[in-house]
């Protein structure tokens, strides 16, 4: 049985990478903090936990050195974006110090014992900021625009340096996926959310940052899929749906999926939201993810949204039966 070892469990991504690897009959570890709320128990087979902390580089290296995983999945860090400004100094230790030791640790594991170990890094649109072509590709440059980006940023280059070397790494730039996973720091679960408490007649008001920004909205399962493939082939993938929206084509969906049409009196913008900067577009090709690992996405913005709604009024309808 193969064995793969997941940083960033518990998030979104990184729960149905476990889900999906654990249907294809690998055996699961993942890195959980003391404090992280663990999944419920399931019938199905589950992930083995270990307890610890990105930060503690000697703790990860001693995870992969007894594990001998056959892949690495990088997934953890800090994920907002917003909130690496008020956290540079963290953002850096969990999101990009933690690829050196997992990519170091890989690399004895290998020399140790012998066999190909993979390592598979989830890294960010965010690598590429104001971008300087649309759509993005692998090789478009990388000049971030916030702390997360550049610790991502860190991460990708170092993935090329131990590919380089002769490690099986690949590192999968992923523009933003989506799920009723995702937790509400990030714009499209507080707009379904908080389209499904109006719907609800909870509350009357959505307040929003940036209306214009464009982004390439993916389903999450999609891109945990993605990562898995990459682990065959070491190479840098694109990993994004090819279109493009704005965040007030997200809000005009989110509303209509609850019959709204007139969705701009139900929004107001409020300057706490914006950013210092915020990348303009974010439009990804992934036709190498395409071609080389047959990846395509399987459902569009709309699909995203109805299911992103339909879970959120389900959610409020059940706390309130
Ligand atoms: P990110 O792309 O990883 O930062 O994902 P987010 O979902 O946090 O943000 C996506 C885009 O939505 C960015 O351009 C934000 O500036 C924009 N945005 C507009 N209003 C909001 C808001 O209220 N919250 C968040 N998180 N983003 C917002």
């Amino acid at each position: 049985m193969r064995t793969a070892f997941i940083t960033g469990i518990t998030g979104q991504t990184g729960s149905y990478l476990a889900e999906h690897l654990l249907e294809d009959g690998w055996n699961v570890h993942g890195l959980v903090r003391e404090a992280d709320p663990r999944p419920e128990a399931s019938a199905a087979p589950a992930p083995t936990l270990h307890e610890g902390d990105l930060m503690d580089s000697a703790r990860l290296g001693e995870l992969v050195e007894s594990l001998e995983p056959e892949v690495v999945f990088n997934l953890g860090g800090l994920t907002s974006v917003a909130a690496s400004w008020s956290a540079p100094i963290e953002t850096e230790m969990v999101t990009a110090r933690p690829v050196a030791v997992l990519l170091d640790a890989c690399r004895r594991l290998s020399a140790r014992n012998g066999r190909r170990v993979s390592f598979v890094q989830a890294s960010s649109a965010e690598i590429f900021g104001q971008a300087e072509e649309v759509p993005q590709r692998e090789s478009t440059p990388i000049r971030p625009l916030n702390p997360y980006g550049a610790a991502k940023a860190y991460g990708h280059h170092l993935v090329g340096v131990y590919r380089a070397a002769g490690l099986n790494a690949s590192s999968c730039i992923l523009f933003n996926h989506e799920s009723p996973r995702r937790p509400e720091t990030f714009v499209t679960r507080k707009i379904t959310a908080g389209v499904a408490r109006i719907h609800l007649g909870l509350e009357s008001k959505l307040r929003l940052g940036n209306l214009d920004a464009v982004r390439d909205w993916g389903w999450a399962p999609d891109y945990a899929r993605a990562l898995a493939l990459a682990a065959e082939r070491p190479d840098d993938y694109v990993i994004a749906t090819g279109v493009a929206h704005s965040v007030a084509e997200f809000v005009a969906l989110a509303f209509a999926a609850v019959g709204i049409t007139d969705w701009r009196s139900h929004v107001e913008q409020d300057p706490a939201f914006m950013r210092p900067s915020d990348a303009a577009i974010q439009l990804g090709d992934a036709s190498r993810a395409r071609d080389v690992l047959g990846w395509s996405p399987s459902m569009d913005l709309e699909s995203v949204v109805s299911a992103m709604v339909a879970h959120d009024v389900a959610l409020l309808e059940a706390s309130d039966a």
